[in-house]
Order: C-alpha cells, then sequence, then structure tokens
C-alpha cells in the first residue's frame, strides 16, 4: 500500500528537498504552499501524514492543526523555524504528534514520520512493549531491562518513567504529560522530580550519562526515547 504524504511548506527549496526524499522512500507526495491550499487538498482526500511547516503566508500552521484535529486522527509532524521554538508545547497540546526544527536531514525527517505513523498504528493495534536499541533492551511484559547485557534494577518509579518513555519510543513526550502520567494530575509543576529521576535513569542505562544516547533531552518541552 503506498501512504500519501501531504507536505505544506512556502519555501520552495525545502518543499522541493521534502518531495524527492519522500517519493524516493515510495510515498505518494502532494504539496501545498499555504493553509488555504492545504485545506483543500485535505477536504479532497485524507492523506496518511501531514507534515506541515509553521510560518505559511496565510496564517500560523498551528490553525491548520487545530482545525484538522477537531476531524482527523492522521499523523502531523511540524518543521519549524528555531524561533517558533516557543511554540512546540502549544503544538503538541494542539494535537501535533512531533516536530523537526530546520535545518533538519532527509534520515531525521524519514525516521519522525515512520515513529509516527507507527504510533497511529499501534494506538488502533497492540501497544509497543518491547524496546531494543543498541546495549538497550526493556520488555515491559517482565519488567526486564538490560543495558550491555546485564540486568538493570529499577525502582517501581524509575520503572514507570522509562515504560512510559517506551510507549511513546521515538517521539518527544512533554513534561506535564510525563508527570501526570507517572506521578499523577496534581504533580503536573513538579519539573524537579523529573530532572531528578532522568538523572538516576541515566545513571544506570547511559554508558556516558552526560551525553545521553538513549534518554534524549527536549529543551523546555520533555524527553524522548531515542530510537535510531
Ligand atoms: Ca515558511
Amino acid at each position: 500500500m503506498t501512504l500519501r504524504v501531504l507536505v505544506v511548506e512556502d519555501d520552495r527549496e525545502i518543499r522541493a528537498m521534502m518531495q524527492s526524499a519522500l517519493s524516493v522512500e515510495g510515498f505518494a507526495v502532494q504539496t501545498a504552499v499555504s493553509i488555504n491550499e492545504a485545506q483543500a487538498l485535505l477536504h479532497h482526500a485524507l492523506p496518511d501524514v501531514l507534515v506541515l511547516d509553521l510560518g505559511l503566508p496565510d496564517g500560523d500552521g498551528l490553525e491548520l492543526v487545530r482545525a484538522v484535529r477537531k476531524q482527523h486522527t492522521l499523523p502531523i509532524l511540524i518543521v519549524s523555524a528555531r524561533h517558533q521554538e516557543a511554540q512546540k508545547i502549544q503544538l503538541l497540546d494542539a494535537g501535533a504528534d512531533d516536530y523537526l526544527v530546520k535545518p533538519f536531514s532527509v534520515g531525521e525527517l524519514l525516521a519522525r514520520i515512520r515513529v509516527a505513523l507507527r504510533h497511529r498504528g499501534t494506538a488502533l493495534a497492540a501497544a509497543v512493549t518491547v524496546h531494543a536499541l543498541d546495549d538497550l533492551t526493556i520488555d515491559l511484559n517482565t519488567r526486564v531491562v538490560q543495558c550491555r547485557g546485564e540486568p538493570v534494577h529499577l525502582t517501581p518509579t524509575e520503572f514507570k518513567l522509562l515504560a512510559r518513555l517506551v510507549r511513546s519510543a521515538g517521539r518527544v513526550v512533554t513534561h506535564r504529560q510525563l508527570l501526570r502520567d507517572v506521578w499523577g494530575p496534581e504533580f503536573t509543576e513538579q519539573t524537579h522530580y523529573l530532572r531528578l529521576y532522568m538523572g538516576q535513569l541515566r545513571a544506570k542505562i547511559e554508558r556516558e550519562p552526560s551525553e545521553p544516547r538513549h534518554l534524549l533531552t527536549e529543551t523546555g518541552v520533555g524527553y524522548r526515547l531515542a530510537v535510531v
């Protein structure tokens, strides 16, 4: 089955780069240069993934995220310029699945699209319960975490935090989401809990805790469990 991607981007070079990269990977690519054009295309036929620039000539991509989310569950991946970083949390709250900050590589774009599609797929089928990357294996069913072939002993809270990231592997999870899901809704402002427990997890899992390869920091937003 050919997956269809709608790329909404007004910058001609970036649009052409994404179009050719996605076509080479076998996606059927449509492009739009404005919110109006995107809405017309979405109305006509729904793609499997929406890749959306934020700064568009007729408005902000955030408006389109909100409009699309009222009706559809397709994955939405934001590509934003660095000065738009402050909007990340707003975008995730509005229903965007993830974001990439320009400049990004073709490899990053493809990896994020795959992750977004997989999460939408698994939300409908079974949830992800095993995560393996390089020297790290996490099995949520057996609650066994192994690092470089050795079992890692985690406290119940450390395990809960790691498990929450496994369930969203490859995607950013905001501080609020982590605090709510691991500690509870009354703890969503306690970001120091997260810093503390993330430090403990990194000390147990990462080869170089100060240069994490698995538990990545998304500055000002949250954390991401690496999948590549
Ligand atoms: Ca733009």
